[in-house]
């Protein structure tokens, strides 16, 4: 693939905007963000940047990032961050913690450009893992307790983001069987939605073994936009098994997939009816039809009661369109976090109280709007143990991938020490 090379520079300055209107980003770690980023942007990624996300930035994977807005991270020196490794020494010996953990899909394997799904088989383990090794907890148990600073040492607890159907009919049969309490976060926009939530309908209209066109244009505000696709016009079978797989992936540059995650960068910032436009285009140029897979259709209206119903599921929003609220005006925030409130209340019939923000992505105005709006709670990405002092609207969690069980319990077992 021949991306523009004028596009991809573009990308990535409205993305260091982003950085700047935030003031402060924080992402996973270090080197990470840069060779995430050369990945996307089949690896033409422009030199001058890199320092400046080495510097600014400690990882990104933009379907569990975050923004938040703490600290300068550009400001950072060795000093200060010796300090805080101290810091954390010696919180970690004071103190008890837990951990929330992040899933989406419970179902077997697919394509899955992001590792947000977790097979049964393995989603059971993890379970049997999380029973003999932690205390699993309901959220709100575990916000009750970190206003009253007793976090229960080794407490965890499980939740879901975005409202997959299958967190119904996989993921809360293995709950019960297992008594541990979850909490899904459903993007009220989607509910009962035909359609996929559109990154999945992007992977499933690119990510589909056989030939494609070899260039796409697409107009967004108002903007062209072109990509060559060179060599990965050419998908086979070979290869899109391998990317079933990311579990080890460094996907190359000029293959489909990092055609995917650069088209996925560019539609990631852009307000819903922007986006609908753009991903019209991308599933007419790709002729990719819009009827949802089994595996990632979104939850409809009875199927969110029923999860619900029995009382281990708690029901959480998660806005209402899935938009990364930080790039986004107050008014847009207010309307999606409010508007995802009252949507999933009509359903429910009852208050709903815990929130997660979209990407992980916000700035402290939108954690300031979540409290305003009602909630109790809300979960970012930032990847942390919960402790007595975190602010319970900036909980933090760990993202959860396809791992056995044993490889789950090394990670439990390092997050609790992390
Ligand atoms: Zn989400």
């Amino acid at each position: 693939m021949e991306p523009k090379t004028a596009d991809l520079p573009i990308g990535s300055f409205f993305f260091l905007i982003g950085i700047g209107s935030n003031a402060d980003p924080a992402e996973r770690s270090g080197n990470g963000v840069v060779s995430s980023w050369k990945k996307r942007s089949g690896g033409n990624f422009p030199e001058d940047y890199v320092e400046i996300f080495r510097k600014g930035i400690h990882g990104w994977n933009p379907l569990r990032s975050r923004m938040v807005g703490k600290e300068d991270d550009c400001l950072r020196i060795p000093l200060v961050k010796k300090m805080r490794r101290t810091v954390r020494r010696v919180r970690r010996r004071l103190t008890s913690r837990g951990l929330i953990l992040m899933y989406h899909r419970v179902s077997e394997k697919d394509v899955d450009p992001w590792s947000l799904n977790v097979t049964p088989r393995n989603f059971s383990e993890h379970l049997m893992v999380l029973k003999r090794n932690s205390f699993p907890m309901r959220l709100d148990r575990l916000v009750n307790a970190h206003l009253e600073g007793k976090i229960p040492d080794r407490a965890t607890v499980v939740t879901f983001d975005d409202g997959y159907a299958n967190n119904l009919y996989e993921a809360k049969p293995v709950l019960e069987r297992h008594d541990v309490p979850a909490t899904v976060f459903v993007a009220s926009g989607y509910i009962g939605h035909r359609r996929e939530f559109w990154w999945d309908e992007l992977d499933r209209a690119l990510l589909i073994p056989g030939r494609m066109p070899g260039r796409l244009e697409l107009v967004i505000s108002g903007e062209d936009h072109h990509w060559d696709l060179g060599a990965a016009v050419e998908y086979g079978e070979e290869e899109y098994r391998r990317d079933s797989d990311m579990s080890d992936g460094e996907p190359q540059s000029g293959t489909r997939l990092s055609f995917y995650f650069s088209v996925w960068e560019k539609l990631h910032p852009l307000p819903e009816y922007e986006r609908e436009k753009a991903m019209e285009q991308i599933l007419g140029w790709a002729k990719s039809g819009t009827v949802a897979r089994q595996t990632h259709r979104p939850l409809d209206a009875e199927e969110v009661r029923r999860l619900k119903g029995g009382g281990l599921v708690e029901i959480g929003a998660h806005t209402v369109h899935h938009l990364s609220l930080s790039s986004h005006s107050p008014a847009v925030q207010r309307e999606e976090i409010q508007g995802g409130k009252g949507e999933l209340e009509v359903v429910l019939g009852h208050p709903v109280t815990s929130f997660s923000y979209p990407f992980g992505q916000f700035r402290k105005d939108t954690a300031t709007l979540v409290r305003r709006a009602g909630f109790s709670c809300a979960c970012t990405t930032e990847e942390e143990p919960v402790w007595n002092l975190n602010d319970r609207f900036q909980l933090p969690r760990f993202g959860v991938e396809d791992w056995s069980g044993e490889e789950f319990g090394k990670r439990l077992e390092r997050w609790f020490n992390s």
